[in-house]
Protein backbone atom coordinates (compact mmCIF):
# COMPACT_ATOMS: atom_id res chain seq x y z
CA UNK A 1 0.00 0.00 0.00
CA UNK A 2 1.49 3.48 -1.05
CA UNK A 3 0.36 6.03 1.12
CA UNK A 4 0.28 10.49 1.14
CA UNK A 5 -1.94 12.95 2.96
CA UNK A 6 -5.60 12.91 2.53
CA UNK A 7 -7.18 16.40 1.75
CA UNK A 8 -10.72 15.43 0.13
CA UNK A 9 -12.66 12.72 1.74
CA UNK A 10 -14.29 9.79 0.30
CA UNK A 11 -13.33 6.78 -1.69
CA UNK A 12 -12.37 6.68 -5.26
CA UNK A 13 -11.99 3.68 -7.24
CA UNK A 14 -10.78 3.40 -10.94
CA UNK A 15 -8.19 3.39 -13.29
CA UNK A 16 -4.90 5.73 -13.26
CA UNK A 17 -3.98 8.51 -16.02
CA UNK A 18 -0.83 9.91 -15.57
CA UNK A 19 0.10 13.48 -16.07
CA UNK A 20 3.77 13.72 -16.86
CA UNK A 21 4.07 17.49 -16.76
CA UNK A 22 7.64 17.57 -17.58
CA UNK A 23 9.10 19.11 -20.37
CA UNK A 24 10.34 17.04 -22.80
CA UNK A 25 13.96 17.47 -23.09
CA UNK A 26 15.32 17.62 -26.85
CA UNK A 27 18.90 16.70 -27.55
CA UNK A 28 20.69 16.98 -31.25
CA UNK A 29 22.29 14.49 -33.16
CA UNK A 30 22.78 13.60 -36.54
CA UNK A 31 20.76 10.42 -38.20
CA UNK A 32 21.46 8.08 -40.88
CA UNK A 33 18.31 7.52 -42.94
CA UNK A 34 17.05 11.37 -43.76
CA UNK A 35 14.18 10.18 -45.57
CA UNK A 36 13.00 7.64 -42.86
CA UNK A 37 13.21 10.38 -40.15
CA UNK A 38 11.52 12.75 -42.94
CA UNK A 39 8.94 10.60 -42.92
CA UNK A 40 8.48 9.94 -38.94
CA UNK A 41 8.21 13.94 -38.82
CA UNK A 42 5.70 13.99 -41.23
CA UNK A 43 3.55 11.76 -39.07
CA UNK A 44 3.92 13.24 -36.18
CA UNK A 45 2.67 16.30 -38.12
CA UNK A 46 -0.27 14.63 -39.44
CA UNK A 47 -0.83 13.28 -36.22
CA UNK A 48 -1.03 16.12 -34.10
CA UNK A 49 -3.20 17.67 -36.59
CA UNK A 50 -5.85 14.92 -36.35
CA UNK A 51 -5.69 15.32 -32.88
CA UNK A 52 -6.59 19.17 -33.36
CA UNK A 53 -9.35 18.20 -35.60
CA UNK A 54 -10.60 16.02 -33.02
CA UNK A 55 -10.79 18.49 -30.33
CA UNK A 56 -12.13 21.26 -32.56
CA UNK A 57 -15.30 18.95 -32.73
CA UNK A 58 -15.80 19.63 -29.57
CA UNK A 59 -15.73 23.01 -29.27
CA UNK A 60 -17.57 26.00 -30.49
CA UNK A 61 -17.63 29.55 -29.93
CA UNK A 62 -14.10 31.29 -29.39
CA UNK A 63 -12.54 28.44 -28.10
CA UNK A 64 -13.58 26.94 -31.62
CA UNK A 65 -11.81 29.55 -33.28
CA UNK A 66 -8.62 29.77 -31.44
CA UNK A 67 -8.11 25.76 -32.37
CA UNK A 68 -8.66 26.12 -36.07
CA UNK A 69 -6.22 28.68 -35.91
CA UNK A 70 -3.97 26.57 -34.48
CA UNK A 71 -4.83 23.73 -37.37
CA UNK A 72 -4.01 26.59 -39.90
CA UNK A 73 -0.96 26.96 -38.59
CA UNK A 74 0.01 23.53 -38.42
CA UNK A 75 -1.08 23.01 -42.20
CA UNK A 76 1.41 25.98 -43.17
CA UNK A 77 4.05 24.42 -45.47
CA UNK A 78 5.88 27.50 -44.93
CA UNK A 79 5.79 26.85 -41.15
CA UNK A 80 7.59 23.45 -41.52
CA UNK A 81 9.40 23.88 -44.07
CA UNK A 82 12.44 24.74 -41.90
CA UNK A 83 12.17 21.88 -39.84
CA UNK A 84 11.96 19.67 -43.20
CA UNK A 85 14.93 21.13 -45.19
CA UNK A 86 17.08 20.44 -41.20
CA UNK A 87 16.49 16.95 -42.14
CA UNK A 88 16.41 16.48 -45.39
CA UNK A 89 19.36 19.02 -45.95
CA UNK A 90 21.72 18.22 -42.79
CA UNK A 91 20.17 15.16 -41.49
CA UNK A 92 19.16 16.32 -37.64
CA UNK A 93 16.74 14.00 -36.00
CA UNK A 94 13.18 14.80 -36.01
CA UNK A 95 12.71 16.45 -32.62
CA UNK A 96 15.45 18.71 -32.88
CA UNK A 97 14.38 19.68 -36.20
CA UNK A 98 10.85 20.76 -35.38
CA UNK A 99 12.45 22.77 -32.38
CA UNK A 100 14.61 24.74 -34.48
CA UNK A 101 12.49 25.20 -37.64
CA UNK A 102 9.40 26.25 -35.91
CA UNK A 103 11.67 28.51 -33.19
CA UNK A 104 12.84 30.20 -36.30
CA UNK A 105 9.09 30.69 -38.11
CA UNK A 106 7.71 31.47 -33.89
CA UNK A 107 10.72 34.49 -33.93
CA UNK A 108 9.44 35.80 -37.43
CA UNK A 109 6.41 36.28 -36.15
CA UNK A 110 7.33 37.87 -33.12
CA UNK A 111 9.04 40.00 -35.36
CA UNK A 112 6.44 41.70 -37.19
CA UNK A 113 4.95 45.23 -36.39
CA UNK A 114 1.17 44.18 -36.71
CA UNK A 115 0.00 43.16 -33.86
CA UNK A 116 -2.27 40.54 -34.30
CA UNK A 117 0.22 39.20 -36.35
CA UNK A 118 3.37 38.94 -33.76
CA UNK A 119 0.81 37.22 -30.97
CA UNK A 120 0.36 34.42 -33.48
CA UNK A 121 4.05 33.66 -32.37
CA UNK A 122 2.94 32.19 -28.72
CA UNK A 123 0.31 30.05 -30.63
CA UNK A 124 3.15 28.55 -32.95
CA UNK A 125 5.09 27.93 -29.71
CA UNK A 126 2.26 25.88 -28.55
CA UNK A 127 2.29 24.19 -31.67
CA UNK A 128 5.56 23.80 -31.64
CA UNK A 129 5.31 21.75 -27.90
CA UNK A 130 3.11 19.66 -29.08
CA UNK A 131 4.83 18.67 -32.21
CA UNK A 132 7.89 18.00 -29.95
CA UNK A 133 5.71 15.92 -27.76
CA UNK A 134 4.26 13.70 -30.19
CA UNK A 135 7.88 13.11 -31.80
CA UNK A 136 9.17 12.07 -28.47
CA UNK A 137 6.27 9.90 -28.16
CA UNK A 138 5.36 12.06 -24.88
CA UNK A 139 1.58 11.51 -25.09
CA UNK A 140 -0.48 14.91 -23.67
CA UNK A 141 -3.71 13.98 -21.22
CA UNK A 142 -7.09 15.54 -23.15
CA UNK A 143 -7.80 16.50 -19.55
CA UNK A 144 -11.50 17.38 -20.35
CA UNK A 145 -11.46 14.02 -21.94
CA UNK A 146 -10.62 11.80 -19.65
CA UNK A 147 -12.66 8.07 -19.25
CA UNK A 148 -15.40 7.60 -16.26
CA UNK A 149 -13.53 7.17 -13.55
CA UNK A 150 -10.03 8.09 -13.91
CA UNK A 151 -7.90 8.42 -10.99
CA UNK A 152 -5.72 11.47 -11.81
CA UNK A 153 -1.94 10.88 -10.80
CA UNK A 154 0.59 13.39 -11.42
CA UNK A 155 3.63 15.41 -9.87
CA UNK A 156 1.41 18.58 -9.51
CA UNK A 157 -1.88 19.66 -10.78
CA UNK A 158 -1.72 23.57 -11.77
CA UNK A 159 -4.47 25.63 -11.03
CA UNK A 160 -4.64 25.83 -15.15
CA UNK A 161 -4.95 22.34 -15.34
CA UNK A 162 -7.40 21.94 -12.42
CA UNK A 163 -9.84 24.40 -14.37
CA UNK A 164 -9.55 22.06 -17.83
CA UNK A 165 -11.01 18.84 -15.80
CA UNK A 166 -13.96 17.42 -17.05
CA UNK A 167 -14.70 16.67 -13.10
CA UNK A 168 -17.33 13.98 -13.40
CA UNK A 169 -14.86 11.90 -15.03
CA UNK A 170 -12.90 11.75 -12.31
CA UNK A 171 -12.83 9.24 -9.79
CA UNK A 172 -10.11 10.71 -7.44
CA UNK A 173 -6.89 12.80 -7.38
CA UNK A 174 -3.21 11.59 -6.32
CA UNK A 175 -0.17 14.07 -6.64
CA UNK A 176 3.29 14.11 -5.63
CA UNK A 177 3.60 17.58 -4.34
CA UNK A 178 1.18 19.81 -2.60
CA UNK A 179 -0.73 20.64 0.56
CA UNK A 180 -4.18 20.36 2.19
CA UNK A 181 -4.38 24.36 0.95
CA UNK A 182 -2.99 23.77 -3.01
CA UNK A 183 -5.96 24.91 -5.34
CA UNK A 184 -6.24 21.24 -6.29
CA UNK A 185 -7.08 19.95 -2.67
CA UNK A 186 -9.49 22.92 -2.34
CA UNK A 187 -10.72 21.90 -6.00
CA UNK A 188 -11.32 18.83 -4.98
CA UNK A 189 -12.91 19.49 -1.83
CA UNK A 190 -15.51 21.72 -3.47
CA UNK A 191 -16.60 18.91 -5.84
CA UNK A 192 -16.59 16.09 -3.24
CA UNK A 193 -13.63 14.24 -5.28
CA UNK A 194 -11.20 12.32 -3.04
CA UNK A 195 -7.37 13.57 -2.99
CA UNK A 196 -4.54 12.73 -1.70
CA UNK A 197 -1.02 14.55 -1.81
CA UNK A 198 2.38 14.65 -0.86
CA UNK A 199 2.31 10.99 -2.38
CA UNK A 200 5.82 10.37 -2.59
CA UNK A 201 6.45 7.53 -4.31
CA UNK A 202 3.41 7.44 -6.23
CA UNK A 203 5.27 7.94 -9.93
CA UNK A 204 7.44 5.69 -9.67
CA UNK A 205 5.32 2.76 -8.81
CA UNK A 206 2.18 3.85 -11.19
CA UNK A 207 1.52 3.90 -14.88
CA UNK A 208 -1.38 4.59 -17.05
CA UNK A 209 -4.54 2.16 -16.22
CA UNK A 210 -3.49 0.70 -13.38
CA UNK A 211 -6.51 -0.18 -10.85
CA UNK A 212 -6.31 1.73 -7.80
CA UNK A 213 -8.22 2.31 -4.70
CA UNK A 214 -8.11 4.99 -2.76
CA UNK A 215 -8.97 6.81 1.05
CA UNK A 216 -9.15 10.71 0.28
CA UNK A 217 -9.78 10.80 4.34
CA UNK A 218 -6.33 8.67 5.56
CA UNK A 219 -4.36 9.17 2.56
CA UNK A 220 -4.05 5.07 1.88
CA UNK A 221 -3.66 4.09 -1.82
CA UNK A 222 -4.03 0.47 -2.86
CA UNK A 223 -2.82 -0.90 -5.89
CA UNK A 224 -4.78 -3.40 -7.36
CA UNK A 225 -7.04 -3.72 -4.37
CA UNK A 226 -8.44 -7.35 -3.53
CA UNK A 227 -12.38 -8.02 -3.07
CA UNK A 228 -11.72 -7.54 0.93
CA UNK A 229 -9.52 -4.00 0.34
CA UNK A 230 -13.10 -2.98 -2.03
CA UNK A 231 -15.37 -3.97 0.07
CA UNK A 232 -14.51 -2.56 3.58
CA UNK A 233 -13.65 1.01 1.58
CA UNK A 234 -17.11 0.70 0.00
CA UNK A 235 -18.05 0.29 3.74
CA UNK A 236 -16.52 3.95 4.57
CA UNK A 237 -17.98 5.52 1.07
CA UNK A 238 -20.88 4.11 2.28
CA UNK A 239 -20.87 5.56 6.16
CA UNK A 240 -19.94 9.08 4.36
CA UNK A 241 -23.01 8.73 2.26
CA UNK A 242 -25.17 8.50 5.84
CA UNK A 243 -23.43 11.22 7.25
CA UNK A 244 -23.94 13.61 4.70
CA UNK A 245 -27.72 12.23 4.22
CA UNK A 246 -28.04 13.21 7.85
CA UNK A 247 -27.20 16.81 7.04
CA UNK A 248 -29.36 17.68 5.05
CA UNK A 249 -32.39 18.33 7.61
CA UNK A 250 -30.24 21.49 7.78
CA UNK A 251 -30.67 22.87 4.76
CA UNK A 252 -33.40 25.35 5.49
CA UNK A 253 -32.64 26.35 8.91
CA UNK A 254 -30.69 29.42 10.51
CA UNK A 255 -26.88 29.63 10.86
CA UNK A 256 -27.91 30.86 14.51
CA UNK A 257 -26.20 29.23 18.07
CA UNK A 258 -28.57 27.80 21.48
CA UNK A 259 -28.53 30.97 22.40
CA UNK A 260 -29.14 33.54 19.41
CA UNK A 261 -26.31 34.41 17.56
CA UNK A 262 -26.71 35.12 14.38
CA UNK A 263 -23.91 34.22 11.64
CA UNK A 264 -24.59 33.26 8.04
CA UNK A 265 -22.96 30.15 6.31
CA UNK A 266 -22.53 31.08 2.67
CA UNK A 267 -20.17 29.20 -0.47
CA UNK A 268 -16.63 29.72 -2.24
CA UNK A 269 -17.08 29.29 -5.66
CA UNK A 270 -14.90 29.18 -8.79
CA UNK A 271 -17.39 28.89 -11.72
CA UNK A 272 -21.42 29.71 -12.70
CA UNK A 273 -21.39 26.27 -12.60
CA UNK A 274 -20.40 25.48 -9.06
CA UNK A 275 -23.92 27.51 -7.93
CA UNK A 276 -25.66 23.98 -8.41
CA UNK A 277 -23.91 22.60 -5.20
CA UNK A 278 -24.06 25.88 -3.38
CA UNK A 279 -27.80 25.71 -3.73
CA UNK A 280 -28.04 21.97 -3.21
CA UNK A 281 -26.33 22.96 0.17
CA UNK A 282 -28.65 25.89 1.48
CA UNK A 283 -26.21 27.99 1.22
CA UNK A 284 -26.92 31.71 2.38
CA UNK A 285 -25.53 33.64 -0.36
CA UNK A 286 -21.87 33.11 -2.20
CA UNK A 287 -18.47 34.52 0.14
CA UNK A 288 -16.24 34.15 -2.03
CA UNK A 289 -16.21 33.96 -6.25
CA UNK A 290 -13.13 33.26 -7.07
CA UNK A 291 -13.14 35.23 -10.32
CA UNK A 292 -9.61 34.02 -11.51
CA UNK A 293 -11.26 30.69 -12.72
CA UNK A 294 -13.02 32.25 -15.36
CA UNK A 295 -9.99 33.64 -16.68
CA UNK A 296 -7.68 30.29 -16.28
CA UNK A 297 -10.61 27.95 -18.14
CA UNK A 298 -10.05 30.11 -21.04
CA UNK A 299 -6.73 30.67 -23.74
CA UNK A 300 -7.76 33.79 -23.89
CA UNK A 301 -8.34 36.78 -21.53
CA UNK A 302 -12.46 36.61 -21.60
CA UNK A 303 -14.38 39.58 -22.47
CA UNK A 304 -16.15 41.89 -20.98
CA UNK A 305 -19.66 40.12 -22.12
CA UNK A 306 -17.87 36.84 -21.51
CA UNK A 307 -17.72 38.03 -18.10
CA UNK A 308 -20.56 39.85 -17.74
CA UNK A 309 -22.71 36.38 -18.86
CA UNK A 310 -20.84 34.61 -16.04
CA UNK A 311 -21.18 36.71 -13.48
CA UNK A 312 -24.73 37.62 -14.18
CA UNK A 313 -25.42 33.75 -14.16
CA UNK A 314 -24.19 33.30 -10.58
CA UNK A 315 -26.76 36.50 -9.79
CA UNK A 316 -29.45 35.38 -10.90
CA UNK A 317 -29.21 31.82 -10.01
CA UNK A 318 -28.55 33.24 -5.98
CA UNK A 319 -31.88 34.78 -5.90
CA UNK A 320 -31.78 37.53 -4.12
CA UNK A 321 -28.48 36.13 -2.07
CA UNK A 322 -25.95 38.18 -1.34
CA UNK A 323 -22.99 37.02 -4.15
CA UNK A 324 -19.42 38.60 -3.50
CA UNK A 325 -17.27 38.47 -6.16
CA UNK A 326 -13.87 38.85 -5.91
CA UNK A 327 -11.09 40.54 -8.53
CA UNK A 328 -8.96 38.99 -10.57
CA UNK A 329 -6.70 37.12 -7.89
CA UNK A 330 -3.65 35.85 -10.40
CA UNK A 331 -0.26 35.42 -9.78
CA UNK A 332 1.82 33.38 -6.44
CA UNK A 333 0.31 29.78 -7.59
CA UNK A 334 -2.15 30.85 -9.70
CA UNK A 335 -0.75 31.43 -13.03
CA UNK A 336 -2.22 32.86 -16.17
CA UNK A 337 -0.04 31.63 -19.61
CA UNK A 338 -1.74 34.25 -21.52
CA UNK A 339 -0.68 37.33 -19.49
CA UNK A 340 3.08 36.29 -19.90
CA UNK A 341 3.65 37.62 -16.73
CA UNK A 342 7.72 37.46 -15.50
CA UNK A 343 8.90 34.52 -13.58
CA UNK A 344 9.66 35.81 -9.87
CA UNK A 345 12.02 34.28 -7.49
CA UNK A 346 9.27 34.99 -4.88
CA UNK A 347 5.75 34.59 -6.83
CA UNK A 348 3.84 34.85 -3.45
CA UNK A 349 5.34 38.31 -2.37
CA UNK A 350 5.43 39.39 -5.85
CA UNK A 351 3.02 41.04 -8.94
CA UNK A 352 -0.16 39.62 -8.37
CA UNK A 353 -3.81 40.23 -7.67
CA UNK A 354 -4.71 44.17 -7.11
CA UNK A 355 -0.99 44.90 -7.88
CA UNK A 356 -1.05 43.71 -11.30
CA UNK A 357 -4.99 45.45 -11.45
CA UNK A 358 -3.73 48.88 -10.31
CA UNK A 359 -0.88 48.73 -12.45
CA UNK A 360 -2.42 47.53 -16.00
CA UNK A 361 -6.32 49.02 -14.84
CA UNK A 362 -7.16 48.53 -18.76
CA UNK A 363 -7.54 44.83 -16.99
CA UNK A 364 -9.00 45.92 -13.60
CA UNK A 365 -11.65 48.23 -15.62
CA UNK A 366 -13.07 45.23 -18.34
CA UNK A 367 -14.20 42.85 -15.39
CA UNK A 368 -15.80 45.82 -13.24
CA UNK A 369 -17.79 46.86 -15.85
CA UNK A 370 -18.76 43.32 -16.30
CA UNK A 371 -19.58 43.33 -12.72
CA UNK A 372 -21.63 46.70 -12.64
CA UNK A 373 -23.68 45.58 -16.05
CA UNK A 374 -24.42 42.23 -14.41
CA UNK A 375 -25.61 43.95 -11.17
CA UNK A 376 -28.66 44.62 -11.85
CA UNK A 377 -29.62 41.23 -11.56
CA UNK A 378 -29.35 40.12 -8.01
CA UNK A 379 -27.03 41.37 -4.52
CA UNK A 380 -23.84 41.67 -5.78
CA UNK A 381 -20.67 42.75 -3.78
CA UNK A 382 -17.05 43.06 -4.97
CA UNK A 383 -13.65 41.98 -2.72
CA UNK A 384 -10.65 43.42 -3.73
CA UNK A 385 -7.72 40.98 -2.70
CA UNK A 386 -4.32 40.94 -1.92
CA UNK A 387 -4.71 44.42 -0.23
CA UNK A 388 -1.85 45.10 1.84
CA UNK A 389 -2.04 49.25 2.21
CA UNK A 390 -4.62 52.11 2.42
CA UNK A 391 -3.52 53.62 -0.95
CA UNK A 392 -4.32 50.26 -2.71
CA UNK A 393 -7.76 50.60 -1.34
CA UNK A 394 -8.03 53.94 -2.63
CA UNK A 395 -6.77 53.85 -6.00
CA UNK A 396 -8.77 50.81 -6.43
CA UNK A 397 -11.58 52.64 -5.58
CA UNK A 398 -10.94 55.40 -8.02
CA UNK A 399 -11.07 53.14 -10.79
CA UNK A 400 -13.98 51.67 -9.56
CA UNK A 401 -15.78 55.79 -9.72
CA UNK A 402 -14.31 56.01 -12.94
CA UNK A 403 -15.77 52.88 -14.32
CA UNK A 404 -19.16 53.92 -12.54
CA UNK A 405 -19.09 57.29 -14.83
CA UNK A 406 -18.44 55.72 -17.84
CA UNK A 407 -21.52 53.41 -17.60
CA UNK A 408 -23.61 56.59 -16.28
CA UNK A 409 -21.88 58.33 -19.36
CA UNK A 410 -23.40 55.92 -21.69
CA UNK A 411 -26.63 55.70 -20.00
CA UNK A 412 -26.11 51.63 -18.82
CA UNK A 413 -28.03 50.69 -15.86
CA UNK A 414 -26.22 49.05 -12.85
CA UNK A 415 -26.86 49.09 -8.94
CA UNK A 416 -25.59 52.20 -7.42
CA UNK A 417 -25.14 50.16 -3.30
CA UNK A 418 -23.02 48.30 -4.70
CA UNK A 419 -20.48 47.42 -1.39
CA UNK A 420 -16.86 47.17 -2.09
CA UNK A 421 -15.21 44.76 0.78
CA UNK A 422 -11.68 43.44 0.69
CA UNK A 423 -10.00 40.60 1.86
CA UNK A 424 -7.84 40.60 4.67
CA UNK A 425 -5.22 38.01 4.06
CA UNK A 426 -1.86 40.34 4.57
CA UNK A 427 -0.78 40.99 8.41
CA UNK A 428 -0.46 45.02 7.25
CA UNK A 429 -4.28 44.77 6.12
CA UNK A 430 -5.31 43.44 9.47
CA UNK A 431 -2.74 45.00 11.44
CA UNK A 432 -4.31 48.62 10.23
CA UNK A 433 -8.36 46.99 10.20
CA UNK A 434 -9.58 49.61 12.11
CA UNK A 435 -8.33 52.42 9.57
CA UNK A 436 -9.11 50.05 6.60
CA UNK A 437 -13.22 49.60 7.89
CA UNK A 438 -13.78 52.98 7.91
CA UNK A 439 -13.27 52.75 4.12
CA UNK A 440 -15.20 49.98 2.86
CA UNK A 441 -18.18 48.00 3.42
CA UNK A 442 -16.96 44.83 4.53
CA UNK A 443 -13.65 42.38 5.34
CA UNK A 444 -13.26 38.41 4.54
CA UNK A 445 -10.52 37.28 6.21
CA UNK A 446 -8.48 34.59 3.48
CA UNK A 447 -6.51 32.47 6.32
CA UNK A 448 -4.96 30.51 3.41
CA UNK A 449 -3.03 33.50 2.54
CA UNK A 450 -3.04 34.99 6.08
CA UNK A 451 -1.02 32.33 8.03
CA UNK A 452 1.69 32.12 5.30
CA UNK A 453 2.62 35.55 5.47
CA UNK A 454 2.15 35.72 9.09
CA UNK A 455 4.71 32.60 10.23
CA UNK A 456 6.47 32.73 6.72
CA UNK A 457 5.17 29.40 5.39
CA UNK A 458 4.42 28.61 2.22
CA UNK A 459 0.92 27.27 1.47
CA UNK A 460 2.12 24.58 -0.44
CA UNK A 461 5.01 23.69 0.87
CA UNK A 462 4.59 20.27 2.32
CA UNK A 463 8.12 19.96 3.80
CA UNK A 464 7.57 22.77 6.24
CA UNK A 465 3.53 22.15 6.67
CA UNK A 466 3.68 21.77 10.15
CA UNK A 467 4.91 25.31 10.62
CA UNK A 468 1.68 26.09 8.57
CA UNK A 469 -1.06 26.39 11.20
CA UNK A 470 -4.15 28.79 12.34
CA UNK A 471 -3.65 27.61 15.96
CA UNK A 472 -0.50 30.06 16.36
CA UNK A 473 -1.57 32.66 18.67
CA UNK A 474 -0.24 35.27 16.24
CA UNK A 475 -2.88 34.40 13.52
CA UNK A 476 -5.31 34.28 15.91
CA UNK A 477 -4.85 37.53 17.09
CA UNK A 478 -4.88 39.06 13.72
CA UNK A 479 -7.92 37.76 13.31
CA UNK A 480 -9.41 39.32 16.27
CA UNK A 481 -8.00 43.16 15.20
CA UNK A 482 -9.76 42.34 11.97
CA UNK A 483 -13.25 41.64 13.58
CA UNK A 484 -13.09 43.59 16.31
CA UNK A 485 -11.46 46.75 13.27
CA UNK A 486 -14.93 45.79 11.07
CA UNK A 487 -17.59 46.35 14.46
CA UNK A 488 -16.19 49.59 15.60
CA UNK A 489 -17.15 50.66 12.31
CA UNK A 490 -20.22 48.83 12.39
CA UNK A 491 -19.03 46.88 9.07
CA UNK A 492 -19.27 42.90 8.37
CA UNK A 493 -16.45 41.09 8.82
CA UNK A 494 -16.46 37.13 7.50
CA UNK A 495 -13.92 34.62 6.62
CA UNK A 496 -13.21 32.95 3.36
CA UNK A 497 -10.18 31.13 3.93
CA UNK A 498 -10.50 27.23 4.64
CA UNK A 499 -9.67 27.88 8.32
CA UNK A 500 -13.75 28.74 8.45
CA UNK A 501 -15.56 25.67 7.83
CA UNK A 502 -12.53 23.92 10.15
CA UNK A 503 -14.68 22.26 13.35
CA UNK A 504 -11.93 22.92 15.36
CA UNK A 505 -11.83 26.58 14.76
CA UNK A 506 -15.35 27.53 14.45
CA UNK A 507 -16.21 27.70 18.19
CA UNK A 508 -13.22 30.21 18.39
CA UNK A 509 -14.15 32.82 15.31
CA UNK A 510 -17.88 32.36 16.62
CA UNK A 511 -16.50 33.74 19.88
CA UNK A 512 -14.48 36.21 18.09
CA UNK A 513 -18.13 37.57 16.37
CA UNK A 514 -17.13 36.33 13.38
CA UNK A 515 -20.08 37.55 11.34
CA UNK A 516 -20.28 35.26 8.07
CA UNK A 517 -18.36 32.29 7.54
CA UNK A 518 -17.43 30.96 3.78
CA UNK A 519 -16.38 27.63 2.52
CA UNK A 520 -16.55 25.16 0.35
CA UNK A 521 -20.15 24.07 -0.38
CA UNK A 522 -19.89 20.71 0.75
CA UNK A 523 -18.95 21.83 4.18
CA UNK A 524 -21.83 23.96 4.85
CA UNK A 525 -24.20 21.92 6.40
CA UNK A 526 -22.32 20.47 8.58
CA UNK A 527 -20.92 24.06 9.64
CA UNK A 528 -24.42 25.26 10.72
CA UNK A 529 -25.45 21.99 12.47
CA UNK A 530 -22.03 22.86 14.61
CA UNK A 531 -22.82 27.05 14.96
CA UNK A 532 -26.53 25.57 16.22
CA UNK A 533 -25.04 23.36 18.63
CA UNK A 534 -22.65 26.40 20.19
CA UNK A 535 -23.53 28.56 22.85
CA UNK A 536 -22.28 32.12 22.29
CA UNK A 537 -21.29 32.94 25.59
CA UNK A 538 -19.35 29.39 26.16
CA UNK A 539 -17.60 30.41 23.15
CA UNK A 540 -16.45 33.79 24.44
CA UNK A 541 -15.42 32.52 27.54
CA UNK A 542 -12.81 29.77 24.75
CA UNK A 543 -11.87 32.93 23.22
CA UNK A 544 -10.62 34.69 26.62
CA UNK A 545 -8.79 31.36 27.16
CA UNK A 546 -7.33 30.39 24.51
CA UNK A 547 -5.59 34.20 24.20
CA UNK A 548 -3.85 33.59 27.29
CA UNK A 549 -2.01 30.70 25.24
CA UNK A 550 1.11 31.53 23.93
CA UNK A 551 1.94 28.15 21.80
CA UNK A 552 0.13 26.63 18.68
CA UNK A 553 -0.03 22.96 19.73
CA UNK A 554 -1.78 24.31 23.17
CA UNK A 555 -4.13 26.50 21.36
CA UNK A 556 -5.05 23.53 18.48
CA UNK A 557 -5.20 20.87 21.97
CA UNK A 558 -7.51 23.11 23.67
CA UNK A 559 -9.76 23.74 20.86
CA UNK A 560 -9.65 20.24 19.88
CA UNK A 561 -10.85 19.23 23.22
CA UNK A 562 -14.02 21.83 23.26
CA UNK A 563 -14.46 19.99 19.69
CA UNK A 564 -14.80 16.46 21.36
CA UNK A 565 -16.32 17.87 24.28
CA UNK A 566 -19.47 18.84 22.29
CA UNK A 567 -19.66 15.89 20.26
CA UNK A 568 -19.97 13.85 23.12
CA UNK A 569 -22.65 16.12 24.64
C1 LIG B 1 -7.27 33.00 1.19
O1 LIG B 1 -6.14 33.42 0.94
O2 LIG B 1 -7.61 32.58 2.30
C2 LIG B 1 -8.31 32.95 0.14
C3 LIG B 1 -9.56 32.69 0.42
O3 LIG B 1 -7.92 33.15 -1.14
P1 LIG B 1 -7.14 32.10 -2.07
O4 LIG B 1 -7.18 30.76 -1.35
O5 LIG B 1 -7.87 32.08 -3.36
O6 LIG B 1 -5.78 32.68 -2.14
MG1 LIG C 1 -5.71 34.46 -0.93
Amino acid sequence: MLKGKGVSKGIGIGHTRVLKNEEVKITDFKIQDRENELNYFKQCLNNVIEDTKKVIEKLSGTEADIMNAYLMILQDPTLTSEAERLIKEEGYNAGYSAKVGLETVEEVFKNMDDEYMSARASDIADMKQRLINKIANKEELDLSNLPENTILVGKDLSTSDTAKLNLKSIAGIIIENGSENSHVSIMARTHEIPAIVGAKEILDNIDNDVYIAMNGNTGDIFVNPTKEEIENLEKIQKELDDEKNNLTKYKRRKSITRDGYKTEVVANIGTPKDMEMVIENGAEGVGLFRSEFLYMDSDTMPTEDEQFEAYKEVLEKAEGRRVIVRTLDIGGDKDLKYLNLEKEDNPFLGYRAIRICLREPEIFKIQLRALYRASIYGKLAIMLPMISSIDELRKAKEIIEEVKKELKDKKIKFDKNVKIGIMIEIPSAAIMAEQFAKECDFFSIGTNDLIQYTVAVERGNEKISDLYTKFHPAVIRLIKMAIDGAHKSKIFCGMCGEAASDERFIPLLVGLGLDEFSMNPTKILNSRKMIRELNHKECKKLVQEILKMTSANEVKARLEEFKNSMNSK
